[in-house]
């Protein structure tokens, strides 16, 4: 954490304080006067550990202005973190630098706070109002087998096509430790839509992107800031800390490695990752660990909740081969797959395979676009190749993976997913071609928060997969998310469905529950 001393400070002639050590920006904004409130993305938490969490929020009186309102000008910012709501007994506390290099995003490490207990946090400039209050709970004692812990799973978030109700159901489902967030958080698409949202009376609601396709940091700040105005997704990240992810929206749809779908240059791709992953950092509940480093940006990593569960989080999109061609026509992909082909990297694979080895009573395999094998017909019923974007573009990386869950005899593998804006629950079979054989794991899919509109319970194209995949238990194209109840000797999964999105007044319900025992990858 930086300290301010005074020593560093001098006074320059137009009033401004000068710090040393604030890099490019040496200047410290030292009586701030906003032209509005400054905390209107509101605050978040995330990445829950035992003695501590992150805190996060970024100064931003005008969000949707190219500076968000903001002067070039560092700005000091204290933090609190107390037992209680109304900040009565305060138990940590300091003070931060929101640098405008970084959007005046501030990302604090809390640490000396006690296991398995909820806190409360805030954030106070000079002169203004306090910021909205946060709630966290830190992770269970390493060594605590807790009883209960129980996981939110939710994504795809795409504002045009949908109210944000989902993430307002789930802020006031009790007792949540966490949300994984599989990405998709903001979509790069430009104006166009083709949903349109209806307020209250039915009138054209005009949520849409304010502008087209974003490419520069300026432009997914303000994405970013559009997003993050929604006050029902400020009421899930106030509500629980969120875990989160990237996937493919966040830069550009269906990207991987310096690939992306247009064939745009490597060094095109990269310098857009470069901007896209900084915009990603100041807006999200993450460690430093997870901050951008000459455009590469280590999301991969994992949590441990006690003995109970360890959660690998992984990076599908980062260090990923090409894509499949999805017809043999298809320019500048991957003709067909082999050996060499990852969807991990060779680093992040070995991380993972040595992270299997543990002792936890769970192991989640949290991460972005289905593992399982899908089978997928064309209108004459001729099948077709595996959807490139996910797993199934990458079969000889599947099995290994599978292959590391084997040879670590573990039957206690979950895998959650999202990306495909379905409700989709199932075993990963050991073998792709025998898909009602025995499984790896058990993977639980999640649906979007808004991505896709309303959606709906039943198609002829669900009856067709679930008919051509004796694999899936589920599949349904509503939209909302899925509880993870998670103890030692049962994991109970919630699938939580909205009845519509793109007219407000939801109804929230649960379209199914499974039950799976850490002694065998199965659904009961
Ligand atoms: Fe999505
Ligand atoms: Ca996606």
């Amino acid at each position: 954490m930086m300290a301010l001393h005074r020593r560093n400070f001098l006074v320059s002639a137009s009033g401004a304080v000068l710090f040393a050590g604030l890099g490019r920006h040496a200047r410290l904004w030292a009586a701030p006067r906003f032209g509005a409130f400054p905390f209107s993305l509101g605050v978040a938490s995330g990445d829950p550990w035992p003695d501590g969490f992150v805190i996060w929020t970024r100064l931003a009186p005008h969000p949707l202005q190219p500076d968000a309102g903001m002067p070039p000008l560092a700005v000091q910012v204290r933090w609190e973190v107390a037992e209680d709501e109304a900040f009565a007994h305060v138990v940590r506390s300091g003070e931060e630098i929101a640098h405008p290099d970084l959007a005046h995003s501030i990302h604090v490490e809390v640490s000396g706070l006690r296991p398995s207990r909820l806190y409360w946090y805030r954030f106070l400039v000079t002169g203004v109002e306090a910021s909205p209050v946060g709630r966290a709970r830190t992770a269970p004692a390493a060594d605590a087998l807790p009883e209960r812990l129980r996981l939110g799973l939710a994504g795809c978030q795409a504002y045009p096509q949908g109210w944000y109700e989902a993430w307002r159901h789930l802020a006031s489902e009790p007792d949540l430790d966490a949300v994984f967030h599989y990405g998709d958080y903001i979509y790069e698409y430009g104006r166009k839509s083709s949903f349109t949202i209806r307020d209250r009376e039915g009138r054209d609601a005009h949520r849409r992107h304010l502008t087209d396709e974003v490419y520069t940091l300026p432009e997914y700040r303000q994405r970013y800031a559009q997003y993050k105005m929604d006050p029902d997704l400020q009421a899930a990240h106030h509500a629980v800390p969120f875990i989160m992810s990237f996937d493919d929206h966040e830069v550009d749809n269906n990207w991987v490695s310096s690939f992306d779908q247009h064939g745009s240059s490597r060094e095109a791709v990269l310098a857009r990752r470069i901007v896209a992953m900084q915009a990603w950092y100041e807006h999200m509940p993450v460690r430093l660990a997870q901050a951008p480093r000459l455009g590469e940006l280590t999301m991969y990593r994992r949590l441990d909740f006690g003995r109970l569960v360890r959660m690998h989080v992984l990076d599908t999109r980062s260090h990923r081969s090409q894509q499949l061609c999805e017809t043999p026509a298809g320019r500048g992909c991957r003709k067909r797959d082999d050996a060499t082909s990852t969807v991990l990297g060779n680093a992040q694979e070995a991380w993972l395979g040595a992270g299997l080895r543990n002792q936890a009573c769970w192991n989640l395999i949290a991460q972005q676009v289905r593992m399982m094998p899908i089978v997928r017909r064309n209108a004459d019923g001729i099948r077709l190749p595996g959807p490139p974007d996910s797993w199934s573009g990458y079969p000889a990386a599947r099995a290994r993976l599978i292959e590391a869950v084997r040879d670590n005899g573990l039957t206690n593998v979950v895998v959650a997913s999202g990306d495909s804006h379905v409700h989709n629950v199932g075993h990963l079979p050991v073998r792709d071609d025998e898909l009602d054989g025995p499984a790896a794991a058990v993977e639980f899919l999640g649906t979007s928060i808004s991505s896709g509109g309303d959606g709906q319970a039943d198609s002829e194209k669900r009856r067709f997969l679930l008919r051509d995949n004796p694999h899936f238990s589920l599949y349904n194209q509503q939209r909302g998310y899925q509880l993870f109840d998670i103890g030692p000797h049962e994991w109970r999964t919630d699938v939580k469905v909205l009845d519509r999105v793109q007219t407000p007044g939801s109804m929230l319900s649960t379209l199914a529950s499974y039950r799976v025992h850490p002694d065998k990858a199965q659904l009961c």
